[in-house]
């Protein structure tokens, strides 16, 4: 039998070890999909750290995705009105160079915009960063990741000093008491859903708080379920603060050794008694206490939060305020505690790790910091001065660029704006305006494509080797395993090759993605994600490794420790887990700020950026589906998929329906003050009275009237500049 290959799951941030087997076996039929056409065989790779086998229907059904609708070759057209024609590489990448020169010397080299994505691998990433920030003196460069955890980007930097989630998924199993705030993890991301639930199961003391407006399959599993109003969040977690203060729950060596700010922060607290708190979240008195008491009272206590945090207008300040929770009960450092977002895409923190934000540069690194970017500059070997000291165009205000001509070309890879932008009609209209626009995509159609001058055609996962890094700092090398199709070639490639043209030919030297990684280990050095001792040889010799993983540390990776000593391991596992340690940061209470301490922060609540009135009585709040990823791009391609979601959907409470007089299945017209769509309702007590839920997926191409993200708002968070997808104010009309 062929070996397979190991790889890793290309669809979200839990990133589960994958084995990857071709269609034709000896001896065996061929896999074939419902059209007959031959598909790969996946199935869970049991020695990967993170998942020990364990995947979801996503990953499970990969292979299907991967020959549907493919871009095979570059493709032109001189305006959006006219057809596409085949053109040559040469072609494509002439007019691309053309413009850009064009653009330098007529508007300036902050007119070139790129938006990337969380599903690059961290070869493509850290090319385009050389491309734009290095050589182009722009950093306008962006990628999707904004819209998904910039926020907890922005407040582990402020309470830690540096980006980088603490914990590590062995921490599932070993905690006391898990706080889900925001995230629906049991259809959003299974594998550590899975993991949590089995631990909670097995152990009846530990507890599972869930805070979400909605009863998900989450909130069903948990001990407490905190129901509260959209966009309370920072009020329950200081009435949470407000009780552990109050009843003595405080680790004060731990505050008064590692961290700064806490007599603030309790002032701040003060004014979050109970029965204020209770009111504002919509919750009862007792169900706040019995928060708090869980919180008090155990040792360890894992939090766990995703998009209904971080998409807000004031996300920083809910991650943070989450950590002060840690940072006030010593939680964090230790096994089964701190604070741990869970990240949406395959390989945003790939993405994190080279630079992969408009305010960012590789290692960690800040564009706003000379000395970081004098490290940068050194190591790319730039004159002084070459990478520019203001941060670049955020993903919003490359669409605003686009409306003020201030972006004369916008070159968009592996994602789908036209679908995942807030406020899409507006940002359609801006598409619109683009002076030319580069979509540089596996997949032809896509709802953006329909809005580009230029297509590329991409290789995607499987068809190039790269690497990934999951939610817990796990980096596992993904190789190439087949053939593009047509002329299709990896995004690093591209941007390469465009650098060459442009006269960089010295930094785009690349033959191989190994040598492009090699080099963008280097920049990490002595950084908080140091993986100078990771190599594609090492990674394909020992398999995932976790970072920080530090070039003197080679040879001594692992995940043994705490987790192994609670014989919480399979007996098949544990062979594995011999060698490895699972690492977590802040083990020493020492944190990356200047003076080592963690930093509280005080924030009073703002509620939402677009509260409820009379007009638009409703809260709309959007999210993801088990079945679907992101924008359908490869889920709306699978057969086994669509059957079980075929189309959006309502979600309204029994009693607003009867007011309406809505019933099951009728379809409902929802207006916000940008848009409407039509959606059939599902009548359900799921969601609390007065909020209604419509899933993220359903793009143009997919459903017709349907886009949730026609009625969200762009209002961001100041800090982070995550928009508010997660709310708006709407009203609904049975049609
Ligand atoms: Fe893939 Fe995420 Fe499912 Fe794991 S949980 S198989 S990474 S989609």
């Amino acid at each position: 039998m062929t070996e397979p290959t190991k790889t890793l799951c290309p669809y979200c941030g839990v990133g589960c070890g994958l084995e990857v087997l071709p269609p034709a076996q000896p001896g065996k039929a061929t896999n074939r999909d419902q059209q007959g056409n031959p598909i790969w065989q996946v199935r869970g790779d049991r020695s990967h750290p993170s998942s020990q086998g364990k995947i979801c229907v996503k990953g499970g059904t990969i292979a299907e995705s991967l020959d549907k609708n493919r871009l095979k070759y570059p493709m032109i057209r001189e305006s959006l009105d006219q057809p596409f024609r085949r053109a040559s590489w040469d072609e494509a990448l002439e007019k691309i160079v053309n413009r850009i020169q064009e653009l330098r010397t007529t508007q300036g080299s902050d007119s070139i915009c790129m938006y990337g994505s969380g599903q690059f691998q961290t070869e493509d990433y850290y090319i385009a960063q050389k491309l734009l920030k290095g050589c182009l003196g722009t950093n306008n460069f962006d990628a999707n990741s904004r819209l998904c955890m910039s926020s907890a980007v922005a407040g582990y930097t402020q309470s830690f000093g540096s980006d980088g989630p603490p914990c590590c998924y062995d921490d599932l199993e070993l905690t006391d008491c898990a706080f889900l705030i925001g995230t629906n993890t049991a259809e959003c991301h299974p594998i550590v859903f899975n993991r949590l639930r089995v631990h909670h199961k097995k152990n009846r003391k530990v507890k599972m708080i869930v805070v979400d407006p909605r009863r998900t399959p989450t909130a069903e599993a948990a001990d407490l379920h905190l129901a509260i109003k959209p966009g309370t969040d920072i009020d329950l977690l200081n009435g949470i603060a407000h009780l552990l203060l109050r009843w003595g729950y405080l680790d004060t060596l731990f505050i008064d050794e590692c961290t700064q700010g806490f007599s603030q922060y309790t002032e701040v607290i003060q004014h979050y008694p109970p029965e204020v708190v209770a009111r504002k979240c919509g919750i009862r008195i007792d169900l706040l206490e019995q928060a708090a008491r869980y919180w008090g009272e155990s040792e360890r206590v894992l939090s766990l939060w995703s998009m209904g945090v971080n998409q807000s207008s004031e996300g920083t300040a809910k991650v943070r305020t989450i950590i002060n929770l840690h940072l006030m009960t010593g939680n964090i450092g230790k096994p089964g505690a701190g604070p741990f977002s869970l990240t949406g895409q395959p390989n945003a923190m790939g993405g994190r790790e080279a630079g992969g934000l408009a305010h960012i540069l590789p290692g960690y690194r800040v564009v706003k910091n000379p000395q970081h970017r004098a490290e940068v500059e050194q190591l790319w070997g730039l004159t002084p001065g070459s990478i520019s000291p203001n941060p670049g165009k955020d993903a919003w205000s490359m669409i605003t660029g686009l409306e003020t001509g201030t972006v004369g070309l916008l070159w968009i890879a592996a994602t789908n704006p036209a679908v995942s932008m807030p406020d899409l009609e507006r940002t359609k209209q801006a598409l619109m305006r683009s002076p030319l626009t580069v979509y540089q995509d596996a997949y032809y159609p896509t709802e953006t494509s329909a809005y580009a001058h230029i297509l590329l055609p991409a290789a995607q996962w499987s068809e190039k080797t790269g690497t990934m890094t999951n939610s817990e700092r796990v980096v596992t090398l993904c190789p190439q395993f087949r053939e593009p199709p047509g002329e299709a070639k990896a995004d690093w490639e591209i941007f390469a090759e465009v650098g060459r043209r442009l006269g960089f030919t010295q930094e785009f030297n690349f033959t191989n993605s190994e040598a492009v990684y090699a080099e963008f280990v280097q920049l990490t050095r002595d950084r908080p994600c140091d993986v100078t001792g990771l190599s594609y040889q090492r990674l394909q010799q020992q398999g995932p490794i976790q970072w920080p993983c530090p070039l003197e540390e080679e040879g001594e990776i692992g995940r043994k420790g705490e987790a192994e000593e609670t014989g919480i391991f399979s007996a098949l596992f544990k062979e594995k887990k011999q060698e490895k340690v699972a690492k977590r940061l802040y083990t020493d209470g020492i944190f990356n700020t200047p003076d080592g301490r963690a930093k509280f922060a005080a924030f009073h609540s703002k509620g939402l950026a677009e509260p409820p009135n009379n007009e638009y009585p409703f809260v709309l709040t959007v999210g993801r589906v088990y079945e679907h990823w992101h924008t359908m791009t490869r889920t709306g391609r699978i057969e086994k998929i669509m059957k079980k979601q075929p189309q959006p959907f309502l979600e309204i409470h029994p009693r607003d329906a009867e007011q309406l007089a809505i019933e099951e299945g009728m379809l409902i017209e929802i207006h916000s003050r940008r848009g409407k769509g039509i959606f059939p309702a599902r009548i359900t007590k799921a969601i609390a009275p007065g909020t209604v839920f419509v899933p993220m997926h359903w793009g143009a191409l997919w459903a017709e009237n349907a886009e949730a993200n026609v009625l969200t708002h762009p209002e961001a968070c100041p800090i982070s500049l995550e928009p508010e997808l997660k709310a708006c104010a709407v009203k609904l009309i049975p049609v």
